[in-house]
């Protein structure tokens, strides 16, 4: 074993199963070795044997200021110093709550959790309680998490029940979830006719970051409101990649749709675990200690996190910087695709704020099985090329990527130069 990266891998995999603690992060879709991360600060990232990275994953979206920011570290260790937990109410959860409810019109309360599964298993948890029902309906390729009910693959025909994609989930568990594709508005249409009555919610991400990136349709999120409106089903738009990621008002002020609830989580702990749940309060209000819906947290809301996330969120809410944030990611998009162009590459890219998503694919894919024909060979050929030009983006063709606001527009041109030279070696 040569390198010390290879050393800790192969450790690592003696007494944590496959060597990572979460799946991904193992490089299995890429080939070869996780690098292990010794330290980050802004756009760049340095491995366990030193070598130096430009970072497009970012923690996998928290880290929208870059790594080590020092505001962010400043504030950290200020407040870890007056205490790490109390399992009381703190003055900073408030001052997090009033900004979450200033940001998003549609948050009128708001509850704040650990990870964004936690608040997606709450929300529809809420969502059910709420309206007495049991069904709810996601889409083929969105991810909201780990939670049983969620962990669903399309049946065999269109619109049956989904069938569990992790073992250890009972099928009744998610006997009551409706998988549909995306971006499909007849589909959507047909299963609210026929059993909107029975529907609790539907759970979306408004713009899908877990299979690359796929943008909504033209009336795809206005379906959804509308069939949900129409039939009492809860809305949820599960924000935790795109809140704060994609605009001031995350994908929901984007495309200007009010959900009835939403979940938070990855920018807003700024890189320490933070997430949220909140919409309408009379949804919210039906959450213990108010109302019948349990949920609960040792750590929830804890001050040392919520402190980074509210400096995080601060930064981020300043005007123009979302302009600026988009406008880097764009630039790199645009310099990507000219450079696969230049060398014959099938291949394109697109971007929303700060996120991107590249495909080999002649045009971005608009659904989970558009995803899936891209080209996965070439992706992971380039994936490897990029990391030895010192470029780290996600080990996989099937996650979406992340520019920060400490990416400088040097760091872009670098990027681009780097892909030059990997496509010309495809
Ligand atoms: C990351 C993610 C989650 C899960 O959040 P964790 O903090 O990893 O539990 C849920 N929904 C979406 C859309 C996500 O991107």
């Amino acid at each position: 074993m040569s390198s010390r990266n290879d050393q800790l891998f192969e450790q690592s995999q003696k007494v944590i199963p496959g060597g990572v603690n979460s799946p991904v992060r193992a490089f299995r879709s890429v080939g070869g070795t996780p690098r292990f991360f010794a330290r980050g600060a802004g756009s760049r990232v340095w491995d366990a044997d030193g070598r130096e990275y430009l970072d497009y994953v970012g923690s996998w979206g928290p880290l929208i200021l870059g790594h080590a920011d020092p505001d962010v570290v400043a504030a950290v260790r200020e407040a870890a110093g007056l205490g790490l937990s109390f399992g009381a109410p703190t003055a900073v959860e408030l001052e997090m709550a009033e900004l979450l409810v200033k940001a998003l019109p549609s948050l009128e309360k708001v509850r704040l959790v650990s990870s964004g599964t936690e608040a997606t298993m709450s929300a529809i948890r809420l969502a059910r309680g709420f309206t007495g029902r049991s069904k709810l309906i996601k889409f083929e390729g969105c991810y909201h998490g780990h939670g049983d009910a969620l962990l669903v693959k399309a049946g065999s025909g269109a619109l049956t029940f989904g069938q569990p994609s992790s073992a250890g989930v009972p099928p009744e568990v998610t006997a009551h979830t409706l998988v549909l594709d995306y971006n499909d508005l007849d589909q959507v249409n047909r299963v609210f006719a026929e059993q909107g009555s029975e529907l609790a919610c539907v759970i979306v991400e408004p713009v899908a970051g877990n299979m690359n990136l796929i943008p909504p349709a033209p009336g795809f999120l206005e379906c959804l409101r509308e069939n949900c409106t129409k039939h009492g089903a809860v809305l949820i738009f599960d924000e935790v990649m795109t809140g704060f990621r994609v605009g001031p008002q995350c994908a929901q002020g984007l495309y200007g749709i009010r959900p009835d609830l939403t979940t938070l989580g990855k920018v807003i702990g700024g890189g320490l675990p933070v997430g949220a749940f909140g919409g309408r309060a009379e949804i919210m209000d039906q959450l213990a200690p108010l109302g019948p819906v349990y949920q609960a947290g040792t750590l929830s809301g804890n001050p040392v996190a919520v402190t980074a996330g509210l400096v995080t969120l601060r930064k981020v809410l300043a005007p123009g910087f979302f302009d600026a944030l988009a406008a880097k990611t764009r630039a790199l998009v645009d310099g990507l695709a000219a450079a696969a162009h230049d060398a014959g590459i099938v291949f394109s890219a697109t971007s929303v704020g700060g996120m991107f998503g590249v495909y080999f694919s002649a045009r971005p894919p608009a659904s989970y099985a558009e995803v899936m024909v891209c080209d996965k060979d070439a992706f992971n050929r380039f994936y490897h090329l990029m990391l030895l030009e010192g470029v780290y983006l996600a080990p996989s063709a099937f996650e979406a990527g992340f520019v920060s606001m400490a990416h400088t527009d040097a760091d872009i041109a670098a990027t681009v130069d780097a892909a030059r030279k990997a496509f010309e070696k495809l």
